[in-house]
C-alpha cells in the first residue's frame, strides 16, 4: 500500500470534477492537485448531456426569469439565494467554455445559438448540435490537462473517505489495474462522482452512475439532503431507456397517445411538451396506466412524433437522436415516431452542501450531480444541471483551494485504512457465501422501478423499505466469482452495489417520510403540497441501524409558493 499526498483530492473527472480541477489550478500554481476516476475521464457520464446548458445570454432574457423558472419549477423547495447566484454566474461559464474550445451551435448571424427547453420561459439553452456534454467535456479536458500541477488517477476506484475530528483527511482508493489499495491524504477533498440513478432498472444512465461518492460521504458523517427527489425524464427510448434529448421536444416534437392524441393538452395546456419532466412524465404515466399507451413486447410506450420537423433539421439539429433511434430502437424519427417512456434522469439530492459547497465537514466539498446545494429542489429542469456543475464546480475548486492553502496536512489512523482494507478484501472480494452481485442488484432495481417509482404510496413504500433492507442481510452473504486482483469487474459491481443498497433505503425512508406531493415526488395516498408542514429539506445521516432523517428550512429570498401551474 502506497500512500499519496495532494493538497486537494478530487474524486471525479465529470463535467464537475474537471471544472474544480481547473479552478484549483488557477487558484495557485503551488498547490497540488489529484483528480480521481474509476473511468477514464472522458468516459464520465457528463460526455452524454445531449440538449443543452442554461445561461441568460440575451437582453430580452434576466436572471430574475432565470431564477424565477427554476424555482417554480423546484416547487419552491430550491434554496433561493443559491439560485440567485447559480444564475448570475452561469453566463460567465458558457464564455469560458467558448474561449476552451466548446464549439457552441451558431445563429446565422454567428451569435452562440439557444434553444427552448421544458419549464425554461426564455429560449436560453447553449447547444453543440446534440452533443452539448461531449464537447464540454472535451474543451475542459483539454484545459485540465494543461496544467503541470494537476495530476489524473484515471482507472482508481475511491472507496471510502476518511474523516478525522470532523475534518476530510483523506481517502482509499483501488488501482484498477493492480487491484492494489492504497491511501491518499488531502487537506481538501472534493466529491465530484455524479448520480445514483442505477439503483433503477429503467434509466438513461451509464452503468457506472451508482452513487459512490454519496454514499462514501454518508458514510463518513455526511448528511444527504432530498434524496426522496429522483426525476423521472419523460423519454426514455423503449427498450433501453437511453436518453432521446428534450432537446427534440424544444425543436417542436410531439408527444402522442395510441389514438393518435396530443394528450398534454388535457395536463399542461399553455406549456404542453414543453412543461417541466415532472409534470410531463405523470402524464406519460397516466396515459399508460390508464390504456392508451402503444403495447410491445418490452411493455406499453408512447410515442415521440418528430416528422413534421422534416429531414433537413433533423439532422442538422438532432444527429444524434436519429442515429440512436435507428440504431437503438429500430425506427428512422423522419419516418416514423420514436417508442419511449419515462426513464429515471436525474438525483435532485445528494451531499448536503452550502453555496460555498462546502459540506458539514471541514475540507469536505461537493459539487455536481452528487451534491445537494439546492438548486434544483424538488425538480430539476432541463440544462440546469450542466450550468450547476459548471458554476458549482469552479465554487468547489476555489474554495478546496482556499482551505488547502490556510490549512495543514492532519494525520490520521492507520486503523481505519487497515478497517477498510480489511472490509473491502475479506468482506466483498474475499466472501464465499451462495448470493450471486447481478441477481441482487437486478432485484433492487426491479423494486425500485415498481414500488419507488413515479408514482408513490405509504403501504408500497414501507414493504420497499423491508425488501431492501432484506437486500442489505442477503449481501453479506456474496460469493465474487473472480478472485483475481487486476481489472476485476465483478468486485467493482459488488462494490457499487453495496454503496447502491444504502442510497436506495435512504431514498425509499426519505420519500417515505415525506407525506405530501412536491415536484418529482408524488404520493397517491398525499396528494396535495403541504407547505406548512414539508416547505424542509430532508436531512439523512448514517447510523448503524439506518438512516436517520431531520429536517431544515429552505431559503426563500424573493419568492413566495404558489400554485404550480404550466
Ligand atoms: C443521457 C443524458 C443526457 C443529459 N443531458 C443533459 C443536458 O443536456 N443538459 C444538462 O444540463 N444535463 C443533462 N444531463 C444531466 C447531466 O449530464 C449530469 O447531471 C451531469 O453531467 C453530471 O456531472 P458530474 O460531473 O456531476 O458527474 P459525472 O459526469 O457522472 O461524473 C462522475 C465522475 O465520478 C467518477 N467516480 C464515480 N464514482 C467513483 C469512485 N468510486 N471512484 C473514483 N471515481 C468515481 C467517475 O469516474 C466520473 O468521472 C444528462 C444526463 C444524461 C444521462
Amino acid at each position: 500500500m502506497e500512500k499519496y499526498v495532494h493538497d486537494i483530492v478530487i474524486v471525479g473527472a465529470g463535467l464537475a470534477g474537471l471544472r474544480a480541477a481547473v479552478a484549483a489550478a488557477e487558484f495557485g500554481e503551488k498547490l497540488d492537485i489529484a483528480v480521481i476516476s474509476k473511468l477514464h475521464p472522458i468516459r464520465s457520464h457528463s460526455v452524454c448531456a445531449q440538449g443543452g446548458t442554461a445561461a441568460v445570454m440575451r437582453e430580452k432574457d434576466s436572471f430574475d426569469l432565470h431564477a424565477w423558472d427554476t424555482v417554480k419549477g423546484a416547487d419552491f423547495l430550491a434554496d433561493q439565494d443559491v439560485v440567485e447566484f447559480f444564475v448570475r454566474q452561469a453566463p460567465k461559464e458558457i464564455v469560458k467554455m467558448e474561449h476552451w474550445g466548446c464549439p457552441w451551435s451558431r445563429t446565422p448571424d454567428g451569435k452562440i445559438d439557444q434553444r427552448p427547453f421544458g419549464g425554461h420561459t426564455y429560449p436560453r439553452a447553449c447547444f453543440a448540435a446534440d452533443m452539448t456534454g461531449f464537447h464540454e467535456m472535451h474543451a475542459l479536458y483539454g484545459k485540465a490537462i494543461t496544467y503541470d500541477n494537476v495530476r489524473f488517477y484515471d482507472e482508481w476506484f475511491a472507496t471510502s473517505l476518511i474523516v478525522e475530528d470532523n475534518s476530510a483527511v483523506g481517502l482509499t482508493a483501488i488501482e484498477l489495474k493492480t487491484g492494489e489499495i492504497h491511501v491518499f491524504q488531502a487537506k481538501s477533498v472534493i466529491m465530484a462522482t455524479g448520480g445514483h440513478e442505477r439503483i433503477y432498472e429503467f434509466t438513461t444512465f451509464s452503468h457506472t452512475t451508482t452513487g459512490d461518492g454519496m454514499a462514501m460521504a454518508y458514510r463518513a458523517g455526511a448528511p444527504l439532503m432530498d434524496m426522496e427527489f429522483v426525476q423521472f425524464h419523460p423519454t426514455g427510448l423503449v427498450p433501453s431507456g437511453v436518453l432521446i434529448t428534450e432537446g427534440a421536444r424544444g425543436e417542436g416534437g410531439y408527444l402522442i397517445n395510441v389514438n393518435g392524441e396530443r394528450f398534454l393538452k388535457r395536463y399542461a395546456p399553455e406549456k404542453m411538451e414543453l412543461a417541466p419532466r415532472d409534470v410531463i412524465s405523470r402524464a406519460e404515466q397516466t396515459e399508460i396506466l390508464e390504456g392508451r399507451a402503444f403495447t410491445s413486447p418490452y411493455g406499453p410506450y408512447i410515442a415521440l412524433d418528430l416528422r413534421h420537423l422534416g429531414e433537413e433539421k433533423i439532422n442538422e439539429r438532432l444527429p444524434l437522436i436519429r442515429d440512436v433511434a435507428i440504431k437503438l430502437g429500430g425506427v428512422d424519427p423522419v419516418k416514423e415516431p420514436i417508442p419511449i417512456r419515462p426513464a429515471a434522469h436525474y438525483s435532485m439530492g445528494g451531499i448536503k452542501a452550502n453555496i460555498k459547497t462546502e459540506t458539514p465537514i471541514r475540507g469536505l466539498y461537493a459539487a455536481g450531480e452528487c451534491s445537494c446545494l439546492s438548486v434544483h429542489g424538488a425538480n430539476r429542469l432541463g440544462t440546469n444541471s450542466t450550468a450547476e456543475c459548471l458554476v458549482f464546480g469552479a465554487v468547489a475548486g476555489e474554495e478546496a483551494a482556499k482551505h488547502a492553502t490556510s490549512t495543514s496536512f492532519h494525520e490520521f489512523s492507520q486503523e481505519k485504512v487497515l478497517a477498510e482494507e480489511k472490509r473491502v478484501f475479506d468482506g466483498i472480494l474475499g466472501s464465499e457465501g451462495s448470493e450471486r452481485v447481478p441477481q441482487l442488484r437486478d432485484e433492487m432495481r426491479r423494486l425500485m422501478n415498481t414500488k419507488v417509482w413515479i408514482f408513490r404510496k405509504g403501504d408500497d413504500l414501507e414493504s420497499a423499505l423491508k425488501e431492501v433492507r432484506e437486500l442489505e442481510k442477503r449481501f453479506k452473504n456474496i460469493k465474487v466469482e473472480d478472485k483475481g486482483r487486476a481489472f476485476n469487474t465483478g468486485f467493482t459491481a459488488a462494490l457499487q452495489l453495496d454503496f447502491m443498497l444504502d442510497l436506495a433505503e435512504v431514498t425509499i425512508m426519505c420519500a417515505l417520510a415525506r407525506t405530501e406531493s412536491r415536484g418529482a415526488h408524488s404520493r397517491l395516498d398525499y396528494p396535495k403540497r403541504d407547505d406548512e408542514k414539508w416547505l424542509v429539506h430532508t436531512l439523512a445521516y448514517y447510523t448503524a441501524e439506518g438512516p436517520r432523517l431531520e429536517y431544515v428550512p429552505v431559503t426563500i429570498t424573493k419568492w413566495q409558493p404558489t400554485a404550480r401551474k404550466y
